[in-house]
């Protein structure tokens, strides 16, 4: 069902399917002025029960809930880079990793063939295609337009929560350091824990793409089952 990266852990390279957009190298849309603000907001509306705000709400329509969500993610996490973007570049990061096991690629060009790029580079692509996806009014359309969701709609959004991911196991693995000294470690982690329990209720992401941040992952959401029980 999910297009699988690869079968080997040490290099994921995404094949892209009809759903690739033309790559595009120039757009930087990361942005740093407001991230405190939404991402402290973030923390106190979800810090009591993570696992009750991601469920599908009664009467929601669940592909209305999962675009909504994925629109609040990619925003989260645009922010996010963004507070740490300037310490992540070529010289700091000059492959897409996430530690020393996972390293992806980023495929491109008519024949989509997969290349190396810094992180940097890999994750404002990233971040573009995801936006470019989540402005495509065919595969979400706004409210105000009568529209479905396409028949392919949940397979886009694996792949849009698929790489979305990506971006917290680079930051994780390689800026935690950065975002601890920023005082957004409780932010970043409440958006993942966030996240994390948002895929798992949707089915979003399978277990061996979240490899990269296995025991961070455990440990997070060990800690919201202390906080609730
Ligand atoms: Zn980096």
């Amino acid at each position: 069902m999910i297009p699988s990266a690869s079968e080997n852990n040490h290099l994921k390279s995404d094949t892209f399917d009809s759903l690739m957009s033309p790559v595009n190298h120039q757009v930087e849309q990361t942005s740093d002025g407001q991230s405190d603000n939404s991402l402290a907001s973030l923390t106190d509306s979800n810090r009591k029960n993570l696992k009750d705000a991601v469920r599908l709400p009664d009467r929601e329509d669940p592909n209305e809930w999962i675009a909504n969500n994925l629109f609040d993610f990619h925003k989260q996490i645009c922010m996010l880079f963004g507070t740490i973007s300037e310490f992540c570049n070529a010289q700091s990061c000059p492959k897409m990793t996430a530690g020393k096991k996972y390293e992806y690629w980023w495929s491109k060009g008519p024949d989509r063939r997969p290349v190396e790029s810094c992180a940097s580079d890999y994750i404002d692509h990233l971040l573009d295609w995801v936006q470019e996806q989540l402005d495509d009014e065919e595969v979400f359309p706004s409210l105000s337009v009568d529209k479905k969701f396409p028949k392919n709609f949940n397979i886009v959004c694996q792949t849009i929560a698929r790489r979305l991911f990506r971006v917290y196991a680079h930051i994780c693995h390689h800026h935690l350091n950065t975002v601890k000294n920023l005082k957004e470690e409780a932010h970043m982690n409440t958006s993942l824990k966030h996240f994390i329990y948002f895929i798992k209720e949707f089915d979003l992401v399978p277990e061996n793409e979240l490899e990269p941040l296995k025991d961070y992952i455990e440990n997070l959401t060990s800690t919201e089952s202390l906080e609730t029980a």
